[in-house]
């Protein structure tokens, strides 16, 4: 007897090794278990450049509409890979396209398991990163000052106002950027953050720069402030705290706690903190990551992309050792989020057991070539892709009998 799921999950499939993992996790993890409608779209790159890209849009409605998708790994394509696959055009990356429809935040999220010790002694509990997604460095605009000149700001208003500031005199050769954001991005940015801290039960930390940026780091942690406020009571019954720390003191802070926290970070903190955080956890093949919208729509992926070396490993005929850990994470994250929205807690049992049987599974010992090096004790010998999907489905099967399923 299948698990029956209420409502559609949002499937959006993607290239390469992912698309190949995906395929073993779908037809040996879950479709066998569970009565499940699927709304499919194929996001491979080739059905991308045959819609103009329409279906990365349809997508992205869909998610809208039935509010939880789970994604695989998709290329986003640059000059090699429009010649690789004859493509009309560079197609922008689908995860850019998504986010900015459903205004969403990425948390990536690392998956711990007690044998693959993190870097960082004092970490046991993951540390969850949201990085803001718009503006700063990313949407600059600079300049190479050439010799000496006066640099200025100026703001024209619509109703004809100006505003003009001095930048700096430049005595000789230089450089210079203009950076922006926008209130409304900063808000949504906070209210995904609080969302998403509430469904996790995290505390959640949010570390500028405000002492020396009075006005636009000042403005993210006012824009904090004020949206914590008004979720105060649920904040509270979830027993969630805000701290706000200078970014400088929430580094020091986030290297000497034991983790458990949703770090919201600014665009470029984000960015390289993300880094910091997923290798001091070990692999990218366990770093999961979730899309949320202030309004609660949820799209589950893996952090790593399509895996192109083991691809063409996978194509001459080789055996390949690739993580599906990430991968199947991000099914259980879309599977307990629907089992949430539909009350149906047997279908977030089954992501559960699904998870505790991954993790089981590398715990005694069996995984793949990535976390080899990174384990202790070190296992003799690692699994193939295929291999360790099927442990994970036999352990998988022990635990559904156990709860009667
Ligand atoms: P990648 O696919 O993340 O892989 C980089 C390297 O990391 C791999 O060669 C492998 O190292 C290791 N790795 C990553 N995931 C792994 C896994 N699950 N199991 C084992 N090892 C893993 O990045 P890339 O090769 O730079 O990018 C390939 C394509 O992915 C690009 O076209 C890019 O556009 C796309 N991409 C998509 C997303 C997304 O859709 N979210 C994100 C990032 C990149 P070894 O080779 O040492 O084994
Ligand atoms: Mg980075």
């Amino acid at each position: 007897m299948k698990i029956k799921v209420k409502n559609p999950i949002v499937e959006i499939d993607g290239d390469e090794m992912a698309r190949i993992i995906w395929r073993l996790i779908k037809d040996r993890l879950i479709l066998p278990y569970l009565d499940i409608e699927l709304k499919y779209y194929d996001l491979g790159i080739q059905n991308r450049d045959r819609t103009e890209d329409r279906i990365t849009y349809e997508a992205a409605e869909a998610i809208r509409h039935y509010m939880v998708g789970v994604k695989c790994a998709t290329i986003t394509p640059n000059e090699e890979r429009v010649k690789e696959f004859g493509l009309k055009k560079a197609w922008p990356s689908p995860n850019a396209t998504i986010r900015a429809i459903l205004d969403g935040t990425v948390f990536r999220k690392p998956i711990i398991v007690k044998n693959i010790p993190p870097l960082v002694k004092t970490w046991k509990k993951p540390i969850i990163i949201g990085r803001h997604a718009y503006g700063d460095i990313y949407k600059s605009v600079e300049a190479a000052v050439e010799g000496p000149a006066i640099a200025e700001l100026k703001i024209r208003y619509d109703d004809g106002r100006e505003k003009v500031l001095n930048i700096h005199r430049f005595d000789s050769e230089g450089v210079v950027m203009a950076i922006h954001n926008m209130e409304n991005s900063i808000r949504s940015f906070a209210r995904a953050c609080i969302m998403y801290a509430i469904d996790q039960k995290v505390d959640l930390w949010f570390g500028a720069k405000d002492t020396i940026s009075k006005t636009y780091h000042g403005r993210f942690r006012d824009i904090f402030k004020e949206e914590v406020e008004l979720k105060r009571q649920e904040l509270d019954e979830a027993g969630v705290k805000y701290r706000y720390m200078l970014i400088d003191d929430a580094v020091a802070q986030v290297l000497k706690s034991e983790g458990g926290m949703l770090w919201a970070c600014m665009n470029y903190d984000g960015d390289v903190m993300s880094d910091m955080v997923a290798t001091g956890f070990g692999s990218l093949g366990m770093m999961t990551s979730v899309l949320v919208s202030p309004d609660g729509r949820f799209e589950y992926e893996a952090a790593h992309g399509t895996v192109v070396r083991h691809y063409r490993e996978y194509l001459k005929g080789n055996p390949t050792s690739t993580n599906s850990v990430a991968s199947i994470f991000a099914w259980t994250g879309a599977i307990r989020k629907r089992g949430e929205l539909d009350r149906t807690p047997e279908v977030c049992k089954f992501a559960d057991l699904l998870e505790r049987a991954v993790i089981e599974t590398i715990e005694s010992g069996i995984m793949t070539k990535d976390l080899v090096s990174l384990a202790e004790p070190r296992p003799q010998g690692y699994a193939l892709t295929e291999e360790f999907i099927e442990k994970v489905r036999e352990r998988l099967e022990e635990h559904l009998r156990g709860v009667g399923f």
